[in-house]
């Protein structure tokens, strides 16, 4: 899984000895705070074509020495609380065992998330195919379940539409928690942030 040889030139600009250098990397810095329906968060960088496939990269064929990158930019870019447990979306059962990790946990941690597994994921996918049409209402938007009342923060990897952080936010809140601050690597400019 973790076979993969690192690249060793920059995937922006081909610069040798960093695989994402950081004149490329800082580039690509978000203007914050970002704003999505529900609710507003702080993000690193712009989900363009660096950081777009670099994330492929490390989704995709499991080029895990991206997290490491990732996290060191992510750090310098924007200030949180690492002593607030912090939620990340639990990986799909298929996902975790292509991947055999979680994107957004590992650079969540990486970067000094205090990252908790307290929310648990009760659909495998978005797919309600095979649910009569009861089964889809209930379905309709419920894909997490926090198993601890408490106070997080949120992080994911991406945000687009911010359909999933959504999802976190509502999670929490059906079990009176608190989330006080969402957080994201990178996201696509709002103009951009109708599909996911
Ligand atoms: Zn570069």
């Amino acid at each position: 899984m973790f076979s993969k040889i690192f690249p060793i030139n920059c995937l922006g600009c081909g610069a040798i000895d960093e695989f994402l250098c950081q004149s490329c990397v800082y580039a690509e810095v978000s203007h914050n705070p970002a704003q999505r329906p529900g609710f507003s968060f702080i993000s690193g960088f712009k989900y363009e074509g660096l950081f777009a496939s670099a994330l492929g990269r490390l989704k995709n064929q499991s080029e895990y020495g991206y997290v490491n990158r990732f996290a060191d930019a992510l750090k310098n870019q924007i200030d949180f609380d690492s002593g607030i447990e912090t939620l990340v979306p639990p990986s799909t059962n298929s996902a975790m065992r292509q991947r055999g990790f979680n994107p957004a946990a590992s650079i969540a941690k990486k970067a000094g998330f205090k990252v908790t597994n307290k929310l648990r994921r009760i659909r495998q996918s978005d797919s309600q195919r095979g649910l009569d049409f009861q089964a889809r209402q209930r379905n309709s938007n419920q894909l997490f379940e926090l198993r601890e009342q408490g106070e997080f923060l949120i992080f994911d990897d991406v945000v687009t539409t911010g359909a999933t952080i959504r999802e976190m936010i509502r999670a929490v809140e059906e079990q009176s928690g608190m989330v006080l601050g969402v957080f994201a690597l990178c996201s696509t400019e709002t103009k951009g942030a109708n599909y996911e």
